[in-house]
């Protein structure tokens, strides 16, 4: 039977990907030696690094003013390295909070607040109704001399997305586009700053890529050199020793998507199995997805439950059997998650469907 891996990430890569990648792993490109083992100064990772940033800038249109970077630390470190780079001497830096991972990173700013001098403040949250919406607000509330206002562009956990941005009364954008990256087409020029860990859309974890636009860049130090954006955008993201393997992966990965058609072509396929998935979860009266408003809900991740605890129970231990891997839900949230990113086939859809219709019928009362 095929395993279907639904995993919210590390997650699935494209077959040619990893194809290629066992193909070149003991002698990249005739150069005698695994990638793996290419010094990050030499000529071919040189090539390897200025080749993954440039098919990015392609495939999300990435204005020249912006820079590109290749870190570490994952998502989880963007939390700590946004306030300290970009917030402002006791400005205002807003959080639209619509889930749990733009929850810590409130929570994260909240606490560098206690050292730094800026003014972390919550714009909105939906927390109250278990993040199962985007949050609103009004944009006039927004004082135009704030830092930055940061959001998740897709809740990984409650399979919320955020497709038009708000206005924020100019104030610049700062997105954890972790889950959708490469998955939904946005506008980079509509942003300050993106970023995302590499391991739902993009390659393995362990690289984060930061898009920033360079008048947002520090102009003084920040507390430690590896967290000073200034320094790895001057350092073109070789400061230290990047994470050389994973920005090999994440090329491969770039072209794979271009070959393709790109991000445009990416979200159709995308929407083509989130609907398959939606509709039939819409006409069962047996399972239900728990997001309240249906224009906010992601194409990425697909929450959904059974009538039960017990039946989600089951319908977990029966998918796993069903070599189904990973579709248990987050253990915050409970019952199943199906998380189609893009190298997620059709067909992992459609027999997750036909196994969803089964089960119900074996099971309802
Ligand atoms: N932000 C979002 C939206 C996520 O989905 C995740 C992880 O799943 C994170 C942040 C944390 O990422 P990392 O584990 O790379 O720190």
């Amino acid at each position: 039977m095929t395993v279907y891996n639904f995993s919210a990430g590390p997650a699935v890569l494209p077959k040619p990907v990893l194809e290629m990648a066992q193909k070149e792993m003991l002698d990249y490109r005739g150069s005698g030696m695994s990638v793996m083992e290419l010094s990050h100064r030499s000529s071919e990772f040189d090539e390897i690094i200025k080749a993954a940033e440039l098919r990015l800038r392609e495939l999300m249109a990435i204005p020249d003013n912006y820079k590109v970077l290749f870190l570490q630390g994952g998502a989880s470190l963007q939390f700590s390295m946004i306030p300290l780079n970009l917030a402002k001497k006791s400005k205002k830096a807003y959080y639209i909070v619509g889930g749990s991972w733009g929850k810590k990173a409130y929570t994260e700013a909240v606490k560098l607040s206690k050292t730094i001098d800026f003014d972390p403040q919550l714009l909105a949250s939906s927390e109250d109704t278990v993040y199962n919406h985007i949050p609103t607000f009004d944009s006039k509330t927004i004082d135009k001399e704030a830092a930055y206002v940061h959001l998740t562009t897709n809740n990984t956990i409650e399979g919320t997305t955020i497709y038009d941005l708000p206005d924020t009364n100019g104030v610049p954008i700062v997105a954890d586009m972790s889950s959708n990256i490469l998955a939904v087409r946005y506008r980079v020029a509509d942003f300050g700053m993106i970023y995302a860990g590499a391991q739902k859309n993009i390659g393995p974890a362990g690289v984060t890529i930061v898009i920033i636009r360079d008048d947002l860049l520090n102009d003084t130090p920040v507390l430690s050199s590896m967290l000073d954006y200034r320094i790895q955008a001057d350092n073109g993201s070789l400061y230290n020793t990047p994470p050389t393997y994973g920005i090999y992966i994440a090329r491969l990965v770039f072209d794979y998507v271009a070959s393709l058609g790109g991000v445009d072509a990416m979200e159709t396929k995308n929407v083509e199995k989130a609907t398959l998935l939606y509709d039939f979860i819409d006409k069962s009266e047996f399972y239900s997805n728990p997001v309240s408003v249906k224009a906010d809900r992601s194409i990425c991740n697909i929450p959904f439950v059974t009538p039960s605890d017990e039946l989600d129970k089951l319908f977990n231990k029966e998918a796993l059997e069903h070599d189904f891997k990973n579709i248990k839900g987050h253990r915050s949230v409970g019952g199943m998650r199906a998380s189609i990113y893009n190298a997620f086939p059709l067909e992992g859809v459609q027999e997750l469907v036909a196994f969803m219709k089964a089960f119900e019928e074996r099971n309802k009362g």
